[in-house]
């Protein structure tokens, strides 16, 4: 999930206060002895470690359109089964199908070294050859004639094509060691490298976008890119777009051994082989489990995660650790609460990463779930404890969910803002795609665990990353606050809040839906 700036903020005074100063309703002795009963279940027989370290480790990353993905939605479903929960695949788009095989890239000249290189998602292989060529950097040319005048030197090498970060030392590393005068240096010095690679990327008349094909084309043999993360060691791995040659994430440092290598002329060669093969046109599904209502069938509470990833690890925290806390959630409430006043759904979608396609296709094709929806609980910011929970902008919602906390005990509300009424999202994660039909939902906000430099895309999001006592505590809040929602008496109300936009303070509108993009042809992004 990318970390979206808030533009909107409510006419109304935005309410941030501690859980644990609300509203203290009257609990009742039913509701305090299933609220015991479910942190037993969660506490004494968790499945957590267990589901998290087969989805980590042994499924893997879950691209879309990737045999990990299909095996993953299998196993969700399997697990559901295995519990006595319905469960099922809804298809409801195709994307490019892509496997990812063996790759290695090696420096070969003037010494060896095999570097720490990923190749992207989707990206093509090498078909069974090893490639081989002379490393060059992307021209500094003075306009977009004289880089057309340049590009037929690429022919049989292998392009870098990113900046080289002028250190790998995260930003924390250098506030704590460096002298203020070195620090102001290294700092300018990183914004001014970034700056100028910027504007030589823009004087070639290409994008970051369109430069691979433009590079492939003039006879390119491969693509090498660096994308840090901040953190030590970490990079995000996204998508390559040249459609005939491999391109890879190569580290921080070895991004920069290479660059100076070449940079200084002293001849850098590296040798590529990735295996990587298109698999035709494969179907997308949503996996979605349902433990039917028996007072009000028609009314929905719901869990929502999203279950792709990208490709650089294991998906562990993005979006691992949310998957984790529905599936679990499920099993403690089938266990514990097993006759539901309102239906309890759990989705995990597919197509998040590519712009949250299966929240926004189900949210299509169940109009009916969307009016009968009371509440949905969204996570997607990693491994932590909840810190904070949104209403997005419904104030009715606000008042259930401080009814709510007011059951849950002290040690699993202390430190939780509430914000109340909040604003809505258009996009972000999956709760906008019902946020912006109007319906109640809320954003569950872990602590952060340093998501955005470690984990957030990376090559470093693993199965260590998890915290499972956090992930623990934020699955027991999660099933306490559904099996809340569902009992409750009266059904939420969809009054909205006035927005207003923050740099102009005139009205805006409530965010709109985006249609879902529902095939690889279609999707821009
Ligand atoms: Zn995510």
């Amino acid at each position: 999930m990318p970390l979206l700036k808030p533009i909107l903020t409510a006419a109304f005074l935005l309410i941030c206060t501690t859980a644990t100063n609300r509203a203290r309703a009257q609990t009742t002795p039913r509701a305090d002895s299933m609220i015991a009963r479910i942190r037993a279940e969660g506490t004494d027989r968790s499945q957590l470690y267990r589901i998290s370290q087969v989805l980590s480790d042994s499924i893997g990353p879950r691209l879309s359109g990737t045999p990990g993905l299909k095996a993953g939605n299998d196993w969700l479903v399997s697990q559901y089964r295995s519990w006595g929960i319905p469960a099922r695949l809804e298809r409801f788009g195709t994307w490019r199908g892509w496997k990812r095989g063996v790759s290695h890239a090696d420096l070969i000249s003037p010494r060896v070294r095999s570097l720490e290189a990923t190749l992207l998602a989707w990206s093509p292989g090498t078909s069974g050859a090893r490639v081989e060529g002379p490393v060059v950097i992307l021209a500094d040319a003075a306009d977009s004639a004289a880089f057309m005048r340049w590009l037929p030197a690429v022919k049989g090498r292998i392009v870098l094509m990113s900046a080289a970060s002028t250190s790998c030392r995260p930003d924390a590393d250098l506030a704590t060691h460096a002298r203020p005068a070195t620090l102001a240096a290294m700092r300018e010095q990183r914004a001014a490298t970034t700056a100028a690679w910027n504007a030589r990327v823009a004087r070639t008349g290409s994008t970051t976008r369109t430069l691979p094909r433009a590079l492939e084309r003039a006879g390119a043999v491969g693509i090498l890119t660096n994308t840090w993360a901040g953190g030590w060691g970490s990079d995000r791995i996204f998508r390559g777009r040249a459609n005939g040659i491999p391109t890879f994430d190569v580290s921080c440092e070895d991004y920069g051994l290479l660059y100076r290598l070449a940079e200084n002329n002293q001849g850098p060669i590296v040798r590529l082989r990735a295996d990587a093969s298109w698999q035709g046109t494969v179907p997308m599904f949503n996996a979605v489990a349902e433990i039917r209502g028996a007072e009000k069938p028609e009314e929905y509470v719901f869990l929502s995660a999203h279950f792709d990833t990208w490709e650089g690890a294991s998906g562990s925290t993005d979006n691992g650790t949310g998957t984790a806390i529905m599936l679990e959630a499920m099993r403690i409430l089938r266990t514990v609460y097993p006759n539901p006043r309102r239906t309890i759904i759990a989705g995990h979608w597919s197509g998040e990463e590519q712009g949250l396609i299966g929240s926004r296709a189900f949210s299509e094709d169940h109009p009916e779930v969307v009016s009968g929806l009371h509440a949905l609980f969204n996570q997607d910011n990693g491994t932590g404890r909840i810190e904070s929970i949104s209403s997005l902008g419904l104030p009715d919602a606000g008042a259930h969910l401080e009814r709510w906390m007011a059951s849950v005990p002290l040690d699993f509300k202390s430190g939780i803002t509430l914000q109340v009424p909040g604003t809505p999202s258009s996009g972000g994660t999956d709760h906008a795609a019902f946020v912006c039909h109007g319906a109640p939902a809320f954003d569950l906000e872990s602590v952060n665990w340093s998501y955005n430099n470690y984990t957030w895309h990376t090559n470093r999001d693993t199965f260590d990353k998890i915290v499972m006592d956090d992930l623990r505590d934020a699955t027991l809040l999660t099933a306490m606050l559904v099996y809340l929602a569902s009992e409750d008496d009266t059904k939420i109300t969809r009054e909205k809040t006035p927005l207003v936009s923050r740099t102009t303070g005139l009205p805006v509108q409530w965010p709109a839906c985006s249609k879902a993009t529902r095939s690889w042809e279609s999707n821009a992004r």
